[in-house]
């Protein structure tokens, strides 16, 4: 009679406990002992896959990350860095320890229009591996009135999450244009202030961590859908506003106000080009965020105006920079397209000149171009063009733009 040997290991019956038969295999205790092991082995693998994973990016990799695309605003990138990796340490958190509990701590971005807030929001995200999302203030309103509940900020994270719930319950929201929802004045009117103080209490809860009933669909369109809950904890929210006349409350204490203990400080040390460097919280309150609502957003940081070079940095620079991707776009037509150095300037100084930040430099370039973008793709062969202070000075003048940036 054959020996019976191990299917899988080949070793013979009588070296081992125990040989179990198969229709036309065997397989012995060693074997079934190790394929056990493979198997419990999956399983924690396939568990550990349904974990969210993070790769814990330091505050210096993700500011060299925010270079490649966002110009200056180093301040504002340091303390966003630091908080958003500071989030990421206490999702790794471990439960046991909560002896000491580290508390999220929610930001608010002050700095005017155009000048990257929510592009740097945005950049961020697109290197994060949390889900992420951008809400905007302005459209919200206290629950029962025309407008959205402030719930609708997490149906955003929910879709950004794939309605995966305890991913979203991680993640990080942007909220842009919290300046629109200041007091509408400081003297308690009669009226109620649907859309500002009342969003403002309606926020507090959210910002501190409750847990919210989320329409998975949004709105009010869709009345019986099933809600989800979300409990917002361990949700970062970064907020940020123009806060247009702000200045006046920061010079205005300023003034009144020696900078720290130093006698000798006085106000020509001020910076008086960039006041926003010096918010405080206190500013915030003047003008007509409700104490309770700072309180939660803790970290303040600003956003410089940007000045003549940042523009040209902003338009040449980065790695999408804009005079890259119409170089791009027409390279496709076989036209080789050419900033001069004068006529970057002058587009530099159309944008000063209409106060638009850096979203100005787009509408001028179009203006500008789009003539040439126009003609060239139907003619035969390959073409230069060269943007000269001459050619853009000439387009400029041409095109609507002036007109209605006056009207
Ligand atoms: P806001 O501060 O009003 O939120 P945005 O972030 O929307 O301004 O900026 C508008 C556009 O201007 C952005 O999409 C981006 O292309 C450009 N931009 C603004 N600031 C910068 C910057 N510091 N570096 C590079 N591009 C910028």
């Amino acid at each position: 009679m054959a020996q019976v040997t191990c299917s899988f290991c080949g070793r013979n019956k009588k070296d081992v406990d125990l040989m179990v038969s198969g229709i036309s295999a065997h397989i012995c205790n060693f074997c079934i002992e190790q394929a056990f092991q493979i198997l419990g082995e999956e399983d924690k693998t396939k568990k550990d896959a349904k974990q969210p994973k993070f790769k814990l990016k330091k505050p210096k990799e993700l500011t060299a990350y925010l270079d490649q695309y966002v110009i200056g605003q180093q301040e504002a990138k340091k303390v966003l860095t630091v908080a958003v990796y500071n989030h990421y340490k206490r999702l790794g958190q471990k439960q046991e320890s909560d002896d000491v509990k580290i508390e999220k701590s929610n930001i608010i971005m002050v700095g005017d229009t155009g000048t990257g807030k929510t592009y740097l929001a945005k950049t961020l995200a697109k290197t994060l591996e949390v889900p992420f999302c951008i809400a905007d203030a302005t459209v919200l309103t206290e629950a029962g009135y025309v407008g959205e509940d402030v719930e609708s900020i997490l149906t955003r994270l929910l879709q950004a999450a794939d309605y995966n719930v305890e991913a979203a319950e991680r993640g990080i929201v942007y909220i842009d244009e919290l300046d629109k929802i200041a007091r509408k004045s400081d003297n308690p009117s009669i009226t109620r202030d649907v859309s500002g103080e009342g969003v403002q209490q309606a926020m507090l809860k959210l910002l501190e961590g409750t847990t919210v009933n989320v329409p998975p669909q949004g709105g009010r369109k869709h009345p019986d859908q099933k809600m989800i809950s979300v409990n917002t904890e361990n949700i970062l929210f970064i907020c940020g506003g123009a806060f247009d006349g702000i200045g006046r409350h920061i010079a205005g204490r300023l003034n009144t106000q020696p900078l720290g203990f130093s006698k000798k400080t006085n106000a020509d040390e001020i910076d008086r080009t960039n006041l926003l460097q010096y918010v405080t919280a206190q500013d915030l309150k003047a003008f007509g965020l409700i104490p309770e609502l700072i309180g939660r957003l803790p970290v303040l940081t600003h956003l410089d105006p940007l000045d003549k070079d940042s523009l040209k940095l902003i338009l040449t620079e980065p790695k999408n920079a804009l005079t890259k991707q119409y170089v791009k776009l027409l390279a496709m037509e076989n036209v080789s397209l050419i900033f001069e150095e004068s006529g970057i300037d002058f587009i530099v100084e159309k944008a000063v000149e209409f106060n638009l930040g850096a979203r100005g430099l787009r509408s001028i370039c179009e203006a500008i171009i789009t003539d040439a973008m126009y003609e060239l793709p139907s003619e035969e062969g390959e073409h230069s063009l060269v943007i000269d202070e001459e050619y853009a000075r000439t387009q400029f003048e041409k095109s609507k733009f002036k007109k209605l940036l006056v009207a």
